[in-house]
């Protein structure tokens, strides 16, 4: 495709691009939660240009910018027909990480912000690096700076091109999507299996959501939610739409297949990984009282804070009373408070007693927490191949 900027100007004038949205669905409720915002350029012959066809062209042309500003109100108008007509979904918007030079998306999302045509948990921005970015100082603190009104920010392609763990350990993401030929190559490769999980899993240490793409089929989907992934999106779900007809899909309000065992696995996962952590820690102020050195940033204090956490007091209540889910609830609670209670105890010098004290208490209430945890996991296991007959 032949494509000059004076192209590109006319097809924004006469109005030529407009958003495709895909559906998300949680794996934990089984319903659609929000949409990526996909751009499609219509030629006047009624043609579909992909974006991968014209995408790379804007870039080159430096006109990626422009075309970011006239999209995103676009945006805002659609979220808002979305909001008033089903729910509140969030939608993500695809930006090239080049255009992190340039201040005015920030802007944008600032002023919609601040004139209220956008809360910041309905929008997250998905960046796709073309080109290595993660150093600039600049660019880290913008997205904090986006971060702090409640956006999230979401690794696009992970594990591709520039798409690199030295990115993700520098830019402050809220969420990873893998790159989807991984899911694809899942279901006939142990080793690419291994990859979707340990990448999941690494989300999960990270506190952030891990969003899979490239959904192609029922058993990619059953795969991905015994892995503990938290959103899935593809076209077994649905390829993505035009806003009328993604405005007519949600209004069917469907469920698909959910479950909290992959959650539950992961819980045991993150947990046993932050009572380790712990334990270095004291370790370390043991043998240096006076330099315990750093203290890990992940922790969660709070028992409402993490993932188990967050079901447990929402969508798990479904099965309070039933003994095995009610037995979580106090280990899971003290494990967080401990937490607290330690690194406290380090930074007021607490003695080797007080100390081994709450290490004993810890390992308890950890042990307590994970056979809990087993437990309920290998009976939800046997409740789902019950009802699959
Ligand atoms: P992406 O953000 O990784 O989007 C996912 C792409 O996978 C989309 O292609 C989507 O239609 C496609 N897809 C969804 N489900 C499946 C599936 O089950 N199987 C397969 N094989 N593919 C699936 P699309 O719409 O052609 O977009 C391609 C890329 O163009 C996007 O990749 C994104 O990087 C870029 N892009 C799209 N819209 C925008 C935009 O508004 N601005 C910028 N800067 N880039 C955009
Ligand atoms: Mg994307
Ligand atoms: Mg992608």
């Amino acid at each position: 495709m032949n494509l000059t900027a004076e192209d590109l100007r006319r097809a924004m004038q006469r109005g030529e691009f407009s958003f495709h949205y895909q559906p998300k669905v949680s794996f934990l409720s089984g319903r659609v939660e929000g949409a990526e915002a996909l751009i499609r350029w219509r030629l006047p012959d009624g043609t579909l240009v992909p974006p991968n066809d014209f995408i790379p062209l804007v870039e080159a042309e430096g006109m990626i910018a422009e075309v970011t500003r006239h999209m995103f109100p676009r945006l805002l108008d659609d979220l808002a027909r979305i909001h008033a007509e089903r729910g509140e979904d969030r939608l993500a918007f695809n930006i090239s990480a080049i255009e992190l030079d340039d201040p005015g998306l920030i802007h944008l999302v600032r002023e919609a912000i601040e004139s209220r045509r956008l809360l910041g948990p309905h929008l997250e921005i998905e960046i796709t690096e073309g080109v290595a970015v993660s150093r600039q100082a600049i660019i880290v603190r913008r997205l904090t700076e986006l971060l702090e009104t409640g956006v999230s920010l979401a690794m696009d392609d992970y594990g591709t091109g520039f798409s690199s763990l030295e990115t993700l350990s520098r830019l402050p993401f809220s969420a990873l999507k893998l790159d989807q030929s991984f899911v694809t190559r899942m279901l006939h490769s142990a080793k690419a299996a291994t990859m979707v999980r340990t990448s999941i899993a690494m989300a999960q240490l990270l506190g952030i959501r891990s969003v899979m793409e490239g959904v192609e089929t029922e058993q990619a989907y059953r795969m991905l939610l015994h892995y503990g992934c938290s959103e899935a999106q593809g076209y077994w779900i649905s390829p993505p739409l035009a806003l009328t007809e993604y405005l007519d899909f949600r209004g069917h309000d469907q469920v698909w297949p959910c479950s909290p065992i992959g959650m539950l696995r992961m819980a045991q996962l993150t947990h046993a990984w932050q009572y380790k952590l712990l334990v270095d820690t004291l370790f370390a102020y043991l043998e240096h009282p006076d330099n315990p050195g750093a203290i890990p940033r992940h922790l969660h204090m709070s028992h409402q804070e993490c993932a188990l956490g967050d079901w447990y007091h929402g969508l798990g209540q479904a099965l309070s009373g039933d003994p095995d889910f009610d037995s979580l609830d106090r280990p899971h609670r003290r494990m967080h408070d401990l937490c607290g209670e330690m690194l406290d105890a380090t930074r007021r010098q607490a003695s080797r007693d007080v100390i081994r004290a709450l290490m004993t208490d810890l390992a308890e209430q950890s042990n307590a927490l994970s056979s809990s945890l087993q437990r309920l996991e290998t009976r939800l296991l046997f409740e789902e191949l019950r009802e699959l007959g």
